[in-house]
């Protein structure tokens, strides 16, 4: 069946259009589950998470500690473990029944991949380990315990998995991973045909060739991003970035960062991509780290026409005309000359 047009008088939005409208994301795929960060200096990137952002420890485990953002009904948001080289372990992605879980097994291992089963986080079932094609190492799971708060951080209302902690920014959840790829277009088709997530935005560059993708498994407007590894490296992070509630927040985490020694990269801003307000920052690890409030922007339409930005249109710089700050290309973790 042809694609129904977008009527005429969404005239700024057919100037962005310039892709066929996408499907809704397949769902067997629910959502982000959790993502792992490599630290040298795991004690002081985990108070970074504590003091600063707001995360409390669910357990801890050898070299590893699983941290938790305040709304997330799992045992962990964020694992944080110890290795020579800042960068991104285990992005974790639940899916929405054993059987899905077993279709997206089966549909990766169909475009040549492999992985393996495991057991081995806490609360956490079976959980099939995989790499995407630039070589991030991706996992799938069903199988999850709820949290059950400790006395001390019990909510005040049963529909909430933990209180607020009061400390630092208090962010809500962990929102989007963004990795750095050598071939975004080949590595986001493997998250789209795959695993099932829908592509929003994305940048064609001038040559024709896509510079970066947004793809979401939800009706938020991402989940994961690959943007192109200037340096041609493979298996890098750009940032992980967590939400919090409102933009105040975001103002809010600027001030605690001057007053608590935590480098501002860039920000307070907003994007014009996905227009997410933000605030970007080094955690002691050297891992870039963003603090996002997406508002509460939805991708509700289920044949919603992907949004291509021009090479010209992002050197307006962000949406307010800061520009892009030149680290934003060159900054990524494992460091490389
Ligand atoms: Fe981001």
């Amino acid at each position: 069946m042809a694609a129904i047009p977008v009527p005429e008088n969404l005239t700024s939005l057919r100037r962005m259009v310039a892709d066929t409208p996408t499907r809704p994301p397949l769902g067997d795929v629910a959502h982000l589950g959790h993502a792992q960060l490599f630290t040298p200096v795991p004690e002081e990137t985990v108070a970074f998470f504590i003091d600063y952002m707001g995360l409390t420890v669910a357990s801890r485990n050898g070299d590893s500690t699983y941290l938790r953002t305040w709304d997330d009904y799992e045992h962990h948001s964020l694992v944080v473990t110890r290795r020579d080289q800042p960068g991104i372990g285990r992005t974790a992605l639940r899916c929405s029944s054993r059987e899905a879980l077993d279709r997206r097994v089966a549909a990766v291992q169909a475009t040549g991949a492999t992985g393996q089963w495991v057991r081995d986080e806490p609360s956490i079932g079976d959980l099939w380990v995989t790499q995407d094609p630039d070589g991030h190492e991706l996992a799938l799971y069903h199988e999850t315990e709820y949290w059950q708060a400790p006395a001390e951080l019990a909510p005040g209302l049963k529909n909430q998995p933990q209180a607020k902690p009061g400390q630092g920014v208090g962010v809500r959840r962990l929102d989007h991973v963004n990795y750095l790829a050598k071939d975004v277009e080949t590595t986001t088709d493997f998250v789209i045909d795959a695993l099932g997530a829908r592509p929003t935005e994305q940048i064609r560059l001038d040559d024709g060739h896509i510079g970066a993708r947004w793809q979401t498994f939800t009706q938020k407007s991402y989940d994961l991003v690959y943007t192109e590894d200037w340096t041609g490296s493979q298996g890098r992070l750009h940032h992980l970035a967590f939400a919090t509630d409102t933009r105040e927040d975001i103002l809010r985490a600027a001030d605690l960062a001057l007053d608590t020694g935590v480098f501002i990269e860039t920000g307070p801003h907003k994007h014009a991509i996905q227009q997410t307000f933000f605030l970007y920052v080094y955690e002691p690890g050297g891992n870039r780290i963003e603090l996002c409030n997406p508002l509460t922007r939805l991708v509700l339409a289920p044949d919603w026409p992907l949004v291509t930005w021009t090479e010209a249109e992002r050197a307006k710089g962000q949406a307010w005309g800061l520009q892009t700050i030149e680290s934003f290309h060159t900054h990524g973790t494992p460091r490389v000359d």
